[in-house]
């Protein structure tokens, strides 16, 4: 049963009900929604949704990406849920707080309801990378923690989902995940990440390169058919 949208602020001094005990935050603004699992668009957020600066740490260094704002607005319209998941270590090596990121997350919110879209839930893993010869944080993507969480909060259908993001480690967290699609955004670090997404491609992984995410917005029709 559908119970449609519950819009809930995170307010900047309430940031601690998000953060799990694994460190990580979670936003939540859909519930589950129907009993057949639904595709989902998961979406990186800093060189996809928003230009990559480096360790983004203000609000005011919020510059949304068109076409990815084009993926949300379609995939909001055709009832598919997007995710933002997105591997923040800027908290862990001290570069900014969980408020700050608060404001980061209204800013990237207002940004894209400006543009007409809406983000249905949040996932953000604050760890640093592990030493090498450690196993990653959980979490951290390429971990497939935030994406399986999200599937479970939001009744997502990994095997139908798409995943698109400037880094090969973010397809990679989608594969591992159990998704069949990848999308590597020409934005961010999308360029030089090319090899190493194509490398992702297998017979059961769907590797796209160097298109728009305008692009993706077509392709989310195709999820249509067979779902519901
Ligand atoms: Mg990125």
């Amino acid at each position: 049963m559908t119970t449609g949208i519950t819009q809930r602020a995170t307010m900047p001094g309430a940031w601690r009900e998000n953060v799990g005990e694994d460190g990580n935050w979670r936003s939540l603004r859909s519930d589950r929604a129907g009993a057949a699992p639904r595709p989902g668009l998961f979406l990186d957020r800093d060189g996809t949704v928003i230009e990559e600066v480096g360790y983004l740490s203000r609000p005011e260094q919020v510059r949304p990406v068109g076409d990815a704002i084009a993926a949300i607005v379609r995939a909001n319209a055709l009832g598919i849920p997007v995710v933002v998941v997105t591997n923040q270590s800027g908290i862990a090596r001290g570069i900014f707080d969980w408020p700050a990121y608060v404001a980061i997350e209204a800013a990237v919110d207002a940004a894209v309801a400006e543009a007409g879209g809406r983000i249905d839930a949040v996932y953000a893993c604050p760890h640093a990378p592990a030493a090498a010869g450690e196993p990653d944080p959980p979490g951290r993507k390429p971990d497939p923690g935030m994406l399986l969480r999200a599937a479970n909060d939001l009744n997502l259908d990994p095997g139908a989902s798409w995943i698109a993001g400037d880094r090969a480690s973010d397809l990679e967290a989608g594969r591992r995940a159990g998704l069949r699609r990848g999308w590597l955004a020409p934005t961010g670090y999308g360029r030089r990440e090319a090899d190493a997404a194509r490398a992702l491609a297998s017979e059961v992984f769907e590797v796209v390169v160097g298109r728009p995410l305008s692009a993706l917005a077509a392709r989310l029709e195709e999820l249509r058919p067979g779902w519901g």
